[in-house]
């Protein structure tokens, strides 16, 4: 067999760059047909030159723009000193990550992982740990639930439980112990809480589903509940973490404090897989040397990274600036007015345009958009997602409004 690494002359166009991938890559992403090359801020550029404004920031894993220079420089300091150790030695970075994170959220320990999945997988095993050896839940019965139209990664347990076909369909057989309620249904939340209960999962917005925001109070009920039935509050903050919602932790928004909190994406401002558990003492403190771990969680590149990239979260004002662009955008888009709009609706920088059925689609708008030199994605049929990085400007915001005008 020929190992000539690249046998066909240099790809140059975006035809040829797409007609490679589509030879030798699994298909399982259906991406617009824009090949990008370079980041800055908001905005990215393609192959062939061409400047986008950034409407999605990589679902929120570059919340604090792209290549953000303070993160890039302790990335290359920490690459040339020290990269990985892995957890059988300790590194002079991951007590200064926990540190930092634990004084930023206020929790009381921290367990780092790389991406959201595995992130979402350590806090089912702690919360089924501490169910069975503190709450005494008898073996094998734990139970935990979720909500519909939940999206929490693509691993085997995380797509048994998920209630999107695409998501679960030809995957199984799925391993036991999830109940579904819908989202936003304190009520059917109690009525599924059993004694054999160790945990409620769910998202403070829902992102992939299209940014549904439960009814005010929803989440400040659920806390209620979970305390009072001594069950794990786990908020997965993946998406809606880190500023996106204009505040640091969506969970702020309904004043509660969860008992596991997932982040991941924006921890690293975009540079590098870094995801983390932060936890209260109790849950936490049920794991014992050899029970969890990760080859690459909690390696000194990862903790340098998301230390700058929580640093110039906080110190260049990117949470505020969030809540306030939120309204702004909002605003904007309720302004266009446009009839093949259903409904505006968001928090923070994270806002949906939903379409009327009859409009044929959110794609074929995206694509529109993309012509016009603004990048979003179409969340399942009909829902515009709008998540620009959260350093984007009102000026910034109103060249991004006049395309939406314009293909709306
Ligand atoms: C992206 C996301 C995940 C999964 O993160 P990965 O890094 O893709 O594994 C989990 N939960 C939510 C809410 C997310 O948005």
């Amino acid at each position: 067999m020929d190992r000539m690494i690249s046998p066909n002359p240099h790809p140059a166009s975006t035809a040829e760059f797409i007609a490679l991938e589509e030879l030798y890559g699994a298909s399982n992403y259906k991406p617009l047909d824009v090949v990008l090359t370079r980041g800055e801020g908001v905005y990215v550029w393609d192959v062939e030159g061409k400047r986008y404004l950034d409407c999605l920031s990589s679902y929120s894993a570059v919340n604090q723009g792209h290549c953000h220079p303070k993160i890039l420089a302790a990335m290359q300091a920490q690459a040339a000193k020290l990269t990985i150790t892995s957890r059988a030695f300790r590194n002079d970075q991951l007590p200064l990550f926990y540190e930092e994170l634990c004084a930023l959220t206020h929790s009381h320990k921290v367990l780092p992982m790389n991406s959201g999945a595995e992130a979402v997988e350590t806090a089912l095993k702690v919360s089924r740990k501490w169910g069975y050896e503190v709450k005494n839940v008898p073996a094998d019965r734990a139970e935990i639930v979720v909500c519909g139209d939940n999206f929490h990664g693509r691993t085997l347990a995380i797509v048994g439980f998920s209630t999107d076909p695409d998501s679960r369909q030809s995957f199984g057989p799925f391993g036991p112990g999830f109940k579904v309620v819908p989202f936003g249904d304190a009520a059917a939340l109690e009525q599924a809480i059993t004694p054999n209960t160790v945990a409620f999962l769910v998202e403070p917005i829902q992102g992939e589903a299209g940014v549904i925001i439960p009814p005010a109070g929803y989440l400040k009920k659920a806390r209620e509940l979970c305390t009072r039935h001594r069950v794990v509050l786990i908020l997965d903050e993946i998406q809606t973490g880190l500023g996106r919602t204009g505040k640091l932790l969506a969970e702020e928004h309904e004043g509660i404090e969860a008992d596991l909190t997932l982040i991941g994406k924006a921890l690293s401002g975009g540079f590098y897989p870094v995801s983390a558990v932060l936890s209260n003492k109790e849950v936490m403190d049920v794991l014992h040397p050899g029970q969890h771990g990760s080859t690459f969680g909690g390696n000194p590149l990862a903790c340098a990274v998301a230390r700058a990239a929580l640093r110039v979260l906080t110190e260049e004002g990117m949470i505020e600036n969030a809540a306030k662009m939120g309204e702004y955008l909002k605003a904007g888009l309720r302004d266009i007015n446009a009839s093949r709009v259903k409904e505006i609706r968001g928090r923070g920088l994270m806002v949906a345009v939903e379409l009327h059925p009859d409009a044929g689609g959110a794609r074929k708008y995206c694509e529109a958009l993309k012509d016009r030199g603004i990048l979003c994605k179409e969340t399942h049929t009909n829902t515009l997602r709008i998540m620009p990085p959260l350093i984007v400007t009102q000026a910034q915001l109103d060249e991004a409004l006049a395309e939406f005008r314009a293909v709306l």
